[in-house]
């Protein structure tokens, strides 16, 4: 198996990016990452969202790991908040780029 690195850390601002299948958060919805946790396939990262099971389990292989308090989600379903921040300046920068070709 690949070593991979984590894509988050403890504590880091995240944006959910996608609607979770159960209803649990909605794309847009922000968190603090509370825990991130190598499962067999991939990183899942908990949220402050306590668990309605002690149980989860791998989307990909199915298999089943223990829950503590807190629901674990795929790293996939985030990204860091910052970035989102980045890209928004990144458009504006590019909108004042396009006005002041059109002001030429
Ligand atoms: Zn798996």
């Amino acid at each position: 198996m690949a070593i991979c690195i984590p894509p988050f850390y403890i504590g880091q601002e995240i944006i959910a990016i996608k609607n979770h299948s159960q209803g649990f958060f909605k794309k847009g919805d922000e968190f603090i990452v509370t825990g991130i946790i190598k499962t067999c396939c991939s990183f899942s990262v908990s949220v402050g969202i306590t668990a309605t099971t002690d149980e989860g389990q791998c989307m990909r292989c199915g298999a089943i790991y223990k829950l503590n308090s807190e629901s674990l989600f795929n790293s996939h379903c985030f990204a860091p908040k910052i970035e989102t921040d980045n890209f928004i300046s990144m458009k504006e920068f590019t909108l004042k780029q396009l006005e002041y070709i059109g002001a030429n």
